[in-house]
């Protein structure tokens, strides 16, 4: 497949994978069509890149569905003056999109070597407003901090504390949490100190994982 392949699969998955599914904000569905989604996924599975479904990223994890990412990304309201914390950069697509729409993208990942991989993937794509760190996100990443938005993209048990207190007033928080095959994505908004929270859909990260190799309940 070539580039010009590419593209049109590229339309055509904002077509009728997002857009007729209802995100229809104009910056978010820009930054899809923008991104090259395949430039994310390993060599073995690049060809399906653009299909309706996640797909396995090495080391045992997978880049989201491309509607998933899109309806995290349109619910968090992205915006040129907003920075950001992701948890689990994981492949970088998400943070890609991400960057296109904030100002600043602050992103951690737990599994070495895969974020030295999509360190250069998102170097080589030209994207310069993202920084990136390997490490256990389950506390966020208090020298930046407060975030207007928080996007956590591996699911705890229950929503870590630390991420609450980095939010900035008016901020927004999504982030998967639950029982491995019962997670819901929530979305948290903090108004006037206060925070509130809205159960969404149903959906299933892979678990975030501790330093101490166990699940998110800790502590
Ligand atoms: N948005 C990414 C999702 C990748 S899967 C994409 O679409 O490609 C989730 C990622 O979270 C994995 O790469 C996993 O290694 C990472 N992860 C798991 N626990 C973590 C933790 N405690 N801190 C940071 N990253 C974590």
């Amino acid at each position: 497949m070539n580039e010009t392949d590419y593209t049109r699969l590229r339309q055509n998955m904002v077509e009728f994978q997002i857009k007729a599914r209802g995100i229809l904000a104009e910056n978010v569905l820009e930054a899809f069509l923008k991104v090259r989604r395949h430039v994310f996924i390993p060599d073995k599975y690049r060809h399906r890149s653009y299909e309706d479904n996640p797909l396995p990223i090495g080391f045992e994890q997978t880049i989201s569905q491309p509607y998933i990412v899109a309806y995290m990304t349109e619910l968090l309201k992205p915006d040129k003056n907003l920075r950001v914390l992701e948890i689990g950069t994981g492949s970088g697509y998400q943070t890609a999109i991400l960057s296109c729409l904030c100002k600043e993208v602050y992103s951690i990942e737990m599994i070495e070597s895969l974020g030295t991989r999509t360190k250069i993937t998102l170097q080589e794509e030209g994207f310069n407003n993202i920084i990136l760190k390997t490490g256990d996100g389950y506390n966020g990443w208090k020298e930046f901090a407060p975030y207007d938005i928080i996007i956590v993209t591996c699911a705890p048990a229950k929503i870590p504390p630390l991420l609450l207190k980095q939010l900035a007033e008016n901020g927004k928080m999504i982030i998967p949490a639950g029982e491995s095959h019962r997670q819901k994505l929530y979305l948290i908004e903090k108004k006037n100190g206060k925070i509130q929270q809205t159960e969404t859909i149903g959906v299933r990260f892979v678990p975030m994982i501790r330093n101490t190799g166990r699940n998110g309940n800790v502590e």
